[in-house]
């Protein structure tokens, strides 16, 4: 992204985030850190083509989507993006395997095909959810439900993973795992936003950035 400016106008005027330049390649990891309300979210949805620049340009794969219509950004993003959001919001009328199979559906606009099942209940099964496939999200524990939004995220074979806080809810076994398999994003050469509040969970990064007032500055790695 280059020179990203978001201002948000909901009566008051709000601008997290003040011509952000940032370059994502292949096969990294980036984190984003900073206390809370400082536009790390703002900054992850810009970057995966959920919320529109207020100025400057963003790119995925190379290719601008500044001027790309609301229907052509839904298509970029179901086949390059996937998204755990801060408050992994599950469809709450799908069942676990339903709600991970939903990103397949976007991405193909088809029913899902048996490597595409497969691979959801593989997921699901890394995740600890093996014996849930067929519950609601209500019949699930708040760290279940994230784990479900962790594995719609992945379940695509997608190149960029932006993941909001994805440890929340985890103890730390499935924090872990969540991030074991966003390690393994990585080794197969996609790259993985992540913003986090843990140092633990930063480490696993190539490159970490702090943001502060509205700009992201690189944290030197020891
Ligand atoms: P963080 O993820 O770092 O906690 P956010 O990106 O969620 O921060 O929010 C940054 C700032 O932008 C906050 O001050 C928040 O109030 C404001 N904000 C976020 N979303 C909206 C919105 N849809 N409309 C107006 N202001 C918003
Ligand atoms: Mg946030």
């Amino acid at each position: 992204m280059q020179k990203v400016t978001k201002e948000y106008d909901a009566g008051e005027k709000v601008c997290p985030i003040k011509e952000v330049s940032l370059d994502i390649k292949a096969g990294e990891f980036v984190t984003i850190e900073g206390p809370s309300g400082t536009g790390k979210s703002t900054l992850l949805y810009v970057m995966g083509g959920l919320l529109r620049p207020t100025t400057g340009s963003v790119s995925i794969q190379g290719k601008d989507i500044s001027n790309l219509t609301d229907a052509q950004l839904t298509t970029i993003r179901a086949n390059q993006v996937g998204f755990i959001f801060q408050e992994a919001n599950v469809f709450p009328t799908l069942t676990v395997l339903e709600n991970v199979l939903f990103s397949t559906y976007l991405q193909t606009r088809k029913s899902s095909s048996k490597a595409q099942r497969e691979r959801a209940i593989e997921l699901l099964g890394k995740l600890g959810l093996g014996e849930r496939l067929r519950f609601l999200p209500h019949q699930l524990s708040v760290g279940q439900r994230r784990r479900v939004a962790v594995a719609r995220a992945l379940v695509n074979d997608v190149s960029l993973v932006i993941a909001d806080e994805p440890t929340n809810d985890l103890d730390i076994h499935w924090a872990e795992e969540v991030m074991k398999l966003l390690k393994d994003q990585v080794k197969n050469g996609k790259a993985v936003v992540m913003v986090t509040h843990h140092p633990q969970w930063a480490e696993a990064a190539n490159r970490r950035f702090h943001l502060i007032d509205g700009d992201v500055r690189e944290i030197a790695c020891l």
